[in-house]
C-alpha cells in the first residue's frame, strides 16, 4: 500500500528498525532527538504493534498524541479504546499496552518518550488476529 502524508507532520520512511514488533507496514519519522524524544508513527490500515511495556526504574512511559486517520489503544485486560485525531494518551511505564491502526484505516500519532530513568520497552507477542479482528 502506497504511504499516505496524513498530517502536517512528515511521515518519514519505512520503520525498519522496529518493524520485527509489528504486524504489517509502519513509518517513523523523528521528529525530535533532543530534550524530549517524539517520533511520529504513521499505520498503514491493519497494522498494529506487539504487546509492550515502557519499563523505568522512575518516571518513563510514553504520550500519544494522535495526529490522523482512526485506531486503537488496549492496556492489557481491558477493552481497547478507540482513537481518533485530537486524542491524548497518557501510558504509565509498566503497563503492558498496543496501539495501532483500525482495520481498514491509517492512523497517525505522536509518541512522546517520557523521561525516566533506566527506560527501555521490553517488546511481547503480537496482538492476536482474533482478537484485533474483533475491532470495526
Ligand atoms: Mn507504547
Amino acid at each position: 500500500m502506497e504511504k499516505k502524508e496524513l498530517s502536517v507532520f512528515a511521515a518519514g520512511g519505512t520503520n525498519d528498525a522496529f518493524a520485527q514488533y509489528f504486524v504489517g507496514q509502519s513509518y517513523l519519522n523523528m521528529l525530535s532527538m533532543e530534550q524530549v524524544v517524539i517520533g511520529n508513527v504513521t499505520f498503514e490500515p491493519g497494522c498494529r504493534n506487539n504487546w509492550h511495556i515502557h519499563q523505568a526504574k522512575k518516571g518513563g512511559g510514553q504520550i500519544l498524541l494522535v495526529t490522523a486517520g482512526r485506531g486503537y489503544y488496549q492496556e492489557w485486560g481491558k477493552e481497547a479504546r478507540e482513537l481518533h485525531p485530537g486524542d491524548v494518551v497518557n501510558i504509565p511505564s509498566g503497563v503492558k499496552h498496543w496501539h495501532g491502526a483500525a482495520p481498514n484505516e491509517w492512523f497517525q500519532h505522536l509518541a512522546i518518550e517520557v523521561p525516566g530513568e533506566e527506560c527501555k520497552t521490553e517488546w511481547c507477542e503480537p496482538v492476536s488476529d482474533e482478537a484485533y479482528e474483533k475491532l470495526k
